[in-house]
């Protein structure tokens, strides 16, 4: 193992992705459109992870998957009031809009102040074909950092310090200050709800195993959760909350300080991370789920080019007007299947199924904060309809007897075939140890078989 690299403590088989299965159920809110909670039709399957390497994740996000702590789930996008769609960005072939460039300048001319843009031009002139370059392109990875401290010629000193650095993703008081002034102001939690245990719970607690891997071209990169911090004179004042994998920056949560709320610092923040992206070599940049009926939602594809998640193929597909139109029409969109059902084109298919239940009502919760296990409508997910999801017949064809099972915190694993009955048992025996395991495997998907570790130790 390499030196900086860590795996999660305790963990006595860090090969195996050590997952446990919830089940297929519905959530009682939805935060989105704010219905109400007989109306909520918000279905996905959920499982618990203890250990996953950013690899395997990785994985998982590109099928639909996304995590809340240690919490995994996969949602039904035809079982949903407001259906969550994976979308992604090729930081290679981004171009910052104007409003995007602009809000960088204004934030660097903040940070500098004109005192000091006079000074540093007399005292470290540009030369002309330097100005001309900056005057004709728009370099994000460049100018992103250049009210940075560190990127800055002193003296003069600018009006304010602005330091931004990736720190594990572990609490701290100074987190947590800025995380219950974001919940208060701007989701307008109460009290209780901002406790240090929710922060802990949703923010600072991930199943991935920190490492760093070295790219073929010698370039060492970081994977694993990580908080990005902005600290202006000393302050800590946003947090980006990422899972960096091995081909993506994902955006896990973005909270700032109220203090900096004229600065647009989710604009800001999202530039630093599609940066980080481009510098590093991560190539994507997934915002989160876009939930097209929930217009707090549009600002991620204000960053263009993107791509969405067909649900059906897992296969990615040109987010552009044409999705978006289907989108407009209604709630549930694969692109293969309407390909399937109007192959002279999709523009001229006239599809009658109108959006329903779908309001346009603010939402006040977190984006990707979820709840499992918090009622009582579980199903089998075979009898789901879900997407993407291998049927029945499928998953019979598949051997489950010798899936590695955790029951100790320590000592030897077992498998599922030692569990008592499950030679009695089918895959249709719903609810049952192996329909349990089914369900799990099929929302994986059956190739992650040789890896996966069944963990019911906690
Ligand atoms: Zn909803």
């Amino acid at each position: 193992m390499e030196p900086g690299s860590s795996v999660t403590p305790g963990d006595a088989s860090p090969d195996y992705e050590l997952l446990a299965p919830i089940g297929y159920a519905n959530s009682s809110r939805c935060g989105y459109c704010g219905t109400s909670s007989r109306q909520t039709k918000r279905y996905s399957y959920y499982a618990t992870a203890t250990s996953l390497s950013p690899q395997f994740y990785q994985k998982l996000i590109d099928r639909c998957w996304r995590r809340s702590g240690t919490l995994m789930y996969r949602p039904n996008q035809r079982q949903a009031c407001c259906p969550h769609y994976t979308i992604r960005l090729d930081s290679s072939l981004f171009k910052p809009a104007r409003d995007q460039r602009q809000a960088v300048n204004r934030f660097n001319r903040y940070i500098l102040g004109v005192q000091y843009i006079k000074e540093a031009a007399r005292l470290y002139p540009r030369s002309r074909a330097q100005t001309k370059k900056r005057d004709n392109e728009f370099c994000l990875a460049d100018r992103i950092h250049e009210a940075e401290y560190s990127h800055l010629k002193t003296p003069p000193e600018p009006a304010h310090k602005l330091v931004v650095t990736l720190e594990e993703d572990s609490f701290t008081e100074e987190k947590y200050a800025v995380y219950d002034n974001y919940q208060k102001v701007v989701h307008k939690e109460t009290p209780e709800d901002r406790t240090r245990r929710s922060f802990k719970r949703f923010l600072c607690n991930s199943p991935l195993r920190r490492q760093t891997v070295t790219d073929p071209d010698g370039r060492k990169r970081r994977l694993g959760s990580f908080h990005q911090c902005y600290r202006i004179d000393g302050d800590l004042v946003a947090i980006g909350v990422l899972d960096l994998l091995p081909d993506c920056v994902s955006s896990v949560y973005f909270l700032y300080h109220e203090s900096i709320h004229s600065l647009t610092p989710g604009k800001i923040g999202a530039l630093y991370e599609i940066s980080l992206a481009i510098e590093e070599g991560y190539r994507w940049w997934y915002p989160g789920f876009y939930i097209h009926s929930c217009p707090k939602m549009r600002y991620k594809i204000d960053y263009t080019p993107q791509f969405i998640l067909d649900p059906q193929t897992l296969a990615w597909d040109p987010l552009d007007d044409e999705v978006l139109r289907l989108l407009d029409r209604k709630p549930f969109v694969s692109l293969s299947l309407e390909k399937q059902a109007a192959p002279e084109g999709i523009a001229n298919s006239t599809d009658p199924i109108a959006r329903e239940g779908i309001s346009t009502a603010t939402p006040g919760e977190n984006d990707d904060d979820d709840d499992a296990g918090d009622d009582d409508t579980t199903t089998s997910l075979f009898r789901s309809d879900m997407p993407g999801i291998p049927s029945l017949a499928d998953m019979e064809e598949v051997d489950l007897d010798h899936i590695p099972l955790k029951i100790f915190p320590s000592g030897p694993l077992f498998e599922t075939s030692d569990l008592v009955s499950w030679d009695s048992k089918t895959v249709r025996d719903w609810p049952s140890a192996k329909a349990s395991m089914a369900e799990l495997v099929a929302a994986l998907g059956p190739d992650v078989l040789d890896c996966l570790c069944v963990d019911s130790s906690r």
